[in-house]
């Protein structure tokens, strides 16, 4: 055998021409010398046969993905080993150098380019949404027949702002673009209904309350006949708190604890527990008490306690429990009035 292009024999041959000859016209690696990524100019996401993905990758980042994802490298390659470097950036295009180094044929091979990298910056569709103001969900955070506080206020929003830094790694319009501080209460507007819904799932967890959804019309496309809705979800926290009274199905309770499933109350004459669902809410009475009043003790017996009316000192007699049982004659103990009613508060 002899090479028919340099004419040496007793060679080894690779399609036959001589090895020497071959990895001289060989080409260890293709890449194109001009290569274009179209990024967002607001959160870096690349666009890609279409699709806009992968955002808040660094530029140098981007570049370096744009060189690998093009690079072709010769399946006789091995051991390869691939340097990819940024020379300098002029203005929107990076100038690389791009190193391979790999055996073929059992020989050492490097090879050398240096290809241009432009960077295309445009505005994906979330992003000029979020610039455009664009909402599709609002929250409305509202107290059930009474005030907002400003404690509650802060807690929810200390909620909110929580729940759409989680959702915003998923979704980039977990974003708020407004926010209304009404007389009765606050309008959070929200990027997307998906991480709204998640708010209110979290707000509702913590802080209890009833939800309403109302979608309203925006507009309509006059093509399609399809309506744009938008929609309105109000979060009505409970018209008590914790230690209130509340009157519910002719007993009188203090609130214990409340929470997204249910509210905690405690039988002020039993001492009993009890944990109500929110559909109950309705039926939950609040009371209002004029205070708490100081009543004093004035005869014990096994079965009975006595007491005085802190308004009238009228006599009046308490079933004696393990709780009252602690008190001697001459001390005071806690009292509220409802309706006219004594009931005795720890
Ligand atoms: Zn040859
Ligand atoms: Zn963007």
């Amino acid at each position: 055998m002899f090479c028919p292009e340099c004419g040496a024999t007793d060679v080894e041959m690779v399609d036959g021409i001589c090895k020497n000859c071959y990895l001289k016209k060989f080409q260890l690696m293709e890449i194109p010398e001009n290569i274009t990524v179209t990024i967002c100019k607001h959160c870096n996401a690349k666009l890609e046969e279409g699709k806009w993905k992968d955002e808040y990758i660094p530029e140098d980042e981007i570049i370096y993905r744009a060189l690998e994802n093009n690079i072709k490298l010769s399946d006789l390659a091995e051991n390869e080993e691939i340097e990819l470097e940024i020379d300098q950036m002029r203005g929107t295009i990076a100038e690389c150098y791009v190193e391979a180094v790999a055996t073929v044929l059992g020989e050492d091979f490097v090879e050398t380019h240096t290809p241009n990298v432009k960077i295309n910056y445009s505005v994906c569709p979330d992003c000029s949404k979020r610039n455009a103001g664009y909402y599709e969900a609002v929250i409305q955070l509202r107290a059930d027949d009474r005030q907002l506080k400003e404690e509650e206020i802060q807690k929810a929003e200390e909620i909110i702002n929580r729940t759409l830094n989680k959702q915003y790694k998923k979704d980039k319009l977990a974003y708020i673009p407004q926010v209304a501080r009404l007389k009765e209460g606050n309008d959070y507007y929200i990027g997307s209904l998906k991480s709204a819904k998640k708010v209110v799932e979290h707000l509702k967890d913590e802080l209890g309350g009833k939800i309403k959804e109302s979608p309203r019309l925006i507009s309509e496309d006059k093509s399609t006949g399809k309506g744009l809705y938008r929609i309105w979800i109000s979060l009505r926290l409970p018209k008590f708190e914790i230690d209130d009274f509340v009157r519910y199905n002719k007993k009188i309770y203090q609130i214990n604890a409340i929470d997204g499933k249910r509210i905690q109350l405690n039988d002020l004459e039993s001492q009993e527990k009890l944990a109500l669902k929110w559909r109950e809410y309705d039926s939950i009475e609040k009371q209002n008490i004029n205070g708490i009043q100081k009543a004093i003790i004035t005869a014990k017996s096994p079965k009975e306690l006595q007491i005085l009316d802190p308004d009238d000192y009228s006599p009046i007699d308490l079933e004696m429990n393990d709780k009252l049982n602690e008190y001697n004659i001459g001390e005071e103990i806690d009292v509220i009035k409802i309706d006219g009613r004594i009931f005795v508060i720890w």
